[in-house]
């Protein structure tokens, strides 16, 4: 039990990716925190399978973009579970449109969630975590932010922010027991790519390893960052070799 007497905050936990890690820290032993925009069925199976592993889950609809709604959420989870000792910024959406059909919402909407989501959050955990001189964030960037891609200069440019303020916090709390790190996902098969085109030759030309992740591998290293304590302001391509 790796994680017992932890507490974990995981945004986009509803669903995906985030479901995944949700389920994963449960397993591990941690009491989880599931933040999601609206899906309020999935966020509830999401809790249902968390709690199956004994530990206490309980979901909170919040968007992140919306910093006093942040606030007040965390602290209500705060309250709720004693403290946060994990945040892991996973809630993402796409907007995906080649520069000259991107409209200033479509890039303001992606960056405020993508992004400012993360700043939100954080802001609200790291004060507690600097005090309890420990604690952990993982961002869920992306390979995007990393390389770029022809119709998500709105994504692309929230992910690589994503790894500025990862480092920049890496920097700022290091001194405080405090380590923060990204993982960068290449394609996983969740509800994000099956909404693309792509067919599974497509996928097999971009992907070395010749297919999507599953979920479960990007909580796979996830739980691998948050075994460290020597590890901090990295970015780890979880991404079958696609940033190579
Ligand atoms: P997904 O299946 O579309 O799920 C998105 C999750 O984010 C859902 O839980 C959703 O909540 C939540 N969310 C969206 N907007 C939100 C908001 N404003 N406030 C709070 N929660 C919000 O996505 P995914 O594929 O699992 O992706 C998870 C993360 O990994 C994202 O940051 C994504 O950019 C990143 N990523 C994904 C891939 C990929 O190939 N799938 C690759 C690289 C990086 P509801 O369920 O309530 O809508």
């Amino acid at each position: 039990m790796l994680l017992k007497g932890k507490t974990a905050v995981v945004t986009g936990g509803s669903r995906g990716i985030g479901a995944a890690i949700a389920v994963s820290f449960a397993e591990n032993g941690a009491d989880v925190a599931v933040v999601y925009a609206g899906a309020d069925e999935r966020a509830a199976e999401t809790v249902a399978k968390a709690k199956a592993f004994g530990v206490r889950a309980a979901a909170y609809k919040c968007d992140v973009a919306d910093f006093a709604l942040v606030e007040e959420t965390f602290r209500r989870i705060g309250e709720d579970f004693g403290h946060i000792d994990i945040l892991v910024n996973n809630a993402g959406v796409t907007r995906d449109k080649l520069l000259l059909q991107m409209t200033e919402e479509d890039f303001d909407r992606v960056l405020a969630v993508n992004l400012k989501g993360a700043f939100n959050t954080c802001k609200a955990v790291c004060r507690q975590m600097a005090r309890a001189k420990s604690g952990r964030i993982i961002n869920i960037s992306s390979v995007s932010g990393l390389m770029g891609n022809p119709g998500q200069a709105n994504y692309a440019a929230s992910k690589a922010g994503l790894i500025g303020l990862t480092k920049t916090l890496a920097k700022e709390y290091a001194s405080r027991g405090v380590t923060c790190n990204a993982v960068a996902p290449g394609f996983v098969a969740t509800d994000m790519t099956a909404a693309l085109p792509l067919t599974d030759e497509q996928i097999r030309a971009a992907v070395p390893l010749g297919r999507m992740a599953k979920p479960e591998e990007i909580a796979d290293a996830v739980a691998f960052l948050l075994q460290s304590d020597y590890i901090t302001g990295q970015v780890l391509c979880v991404d079958g070799g696609v940033a190579i």
